[in-house]
């Protein structure tokens, strides 16, 4: 924050109006500490580069430009509107505006609509300070009109209910509920991002059941994965273990990886986690295949078994990388070319490692191997 601060100060010191906005402000009326402080300013991007000396321009389109200072980045963006908006997505045009009353008009709900000076002084023209105290989320002047504007607010009433435990004001739901079919327009990119913060809300159930309540569900990409018991669901800040709780209630329905374009990555440690949490026989092989993350997972849903994870722990070797030869020893040793006998070999001492049936020490190895090796000759 004190970065921050002297970031305010440096803009006013050059004649111009800067504050604290957005999410920063809320947080810090909640008393939480803010994930970032996000300044707005009278200043225009090239009037912001002039005062600073380090600068990264991350969205000068939307007037955006980071300032880097000591160690972190400040968001600082020059006070503007949008207009346009003629497919529920997308400002068709962003304009710079004068003032920040303008600024925080077109932003979504008033708990995010407030600004905040360098001295702590709260701007809050939309009662703001009364809706958070209430823990009501509101959107800024008409829902639907806003709704209409940027679809995608409808997700992040939603999103911000169970990031706050906040419940959605009734007018704001009813318009969500007559305009939830307007979700379909957003790209499923950005509605990717909010499921996955919907997914890592400290309260996912409350916003899932907004969700289903709103009509939201109904419309969304394999929506329908969200309608199941979420009672036994324990949320972490990885949105793959909210995902992943879906899909292990809805009988591995996996459409939603392709719908919402998960990475691959993503896509391989969820079916990795479900395949472990289907198998009934443990053994330390079984341990030593999947990743703790991927066991982890697996525990969360099955609700047994987190011993896996110790299990893993104490195995002699975690991964490939730790046996004490290599297929270049293995080629020493025998004299021969490289081959699928060595591939073969190789696992075939990991998993006597693996098992706790031969020592991870080169010379052991080397023992039991020529042993084995001349027997089979
Ligand atoms: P978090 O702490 O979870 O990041 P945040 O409030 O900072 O919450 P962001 O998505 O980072 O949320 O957006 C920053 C601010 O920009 C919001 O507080 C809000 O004022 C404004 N904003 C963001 N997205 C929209 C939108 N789609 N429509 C209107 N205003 C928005
Ligand atoms: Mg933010």
């Amino acid at each position: 924050m004190k970065t921050a601060v002297e970031v305010i100060r440096k803009l006013k010191a050059a004649g111009f109006e800067a504050y604290f906005v957005g999410g920063a402000v809320r947080d810090f009326l909640l008393g939480k500490t803010p994930g970032d402080f996000d300044v707005a300013t009278s200043a225009e991007p090239d009037q912001v580069k002039a005062i600073f000396d380090r600068t990264v321009d991350t969205g000068i389109q939307h007037g955006t430009v980071l300032v880097l200072t000591g160690g972190s980045g400040i968001e600082v963006t020059t006070f503007r509107t949008e207009t346009g908006y003629s497919d529920n997505r997308r400002p068709d045009k962003v304009d710079f505006v004068k003032t920040l009353d303008e600024d925080l008009k077109r932003r979504d709900f008033t708990i995010n609509a407030m600004a905040m000076t360098e001295d702590l002084e709260i701007v809050d023209l939309f009662g703001g300070r009364r809706d958070i105290s209430e823990e009501i989320i509101r959107s800024v002047g008409e829902p639907d009109e806003r709704f209409q504007e940027d679809a995608l607010r409808m997700l992040r009433a939603v999103r911000f209910s169970g990031q706050l435990d906040f419940s959605i004001d009734e007018k704001t739901l009813g318009s969500i509920r007559n305009n939830a079919a307007l979700i379909r327009t957003i790209a499923v990119e950005r509605l990717k991002v909010e499921l996955d913060k919907i997914m890592a809300n400290k309260h996912a159930a409350r916003s899932i059941g907004y969700l289903i309540d709103s009509g939201l569900a109904d419309q969304l990409p394999s929506g329908e994965i969200f309608r199941t018991d979420w009672s036994g669901f324990i949320p972490t800040p990885d949105p793959l273990s909210g995902w992943l709780y879906a899909f292990w209630q809805n009988a591995k329905d996996l459409s939603a990886l392709t719908a919402y374009k998960f990475s691959n990555e993503e896509k391989n440690t969820i079916k990795r986690a479900l395949d472990a949490a289907s198998i009934e026989q443990w053994d330390s092989w079984t341990c030593y295949i999947y990743s703790s993350k991927q066991l982890e997972f697996a525990a969360a849903l099955t609700d047994r078994n987190s011993g896996w994870i110790r299990m893993k722990e104490n195995l002699p070797i975690h991964s490939k990388s730790e046996l004490a030869v290599n297929g270049r020893d293995l080629m020493e040793w025998t004299e021969k070319k490289p081959g699928p006998w060595l591939k073969e070999l190789l696992e075939e001492i990991e998993r006597k490692i693996v098992f706790s049936e031969l020592e991870n020490e080169k010379d052991k190895i080397k023992g039991w191997f020529l042993n084995e090796y001349n027997r089979d000759k």
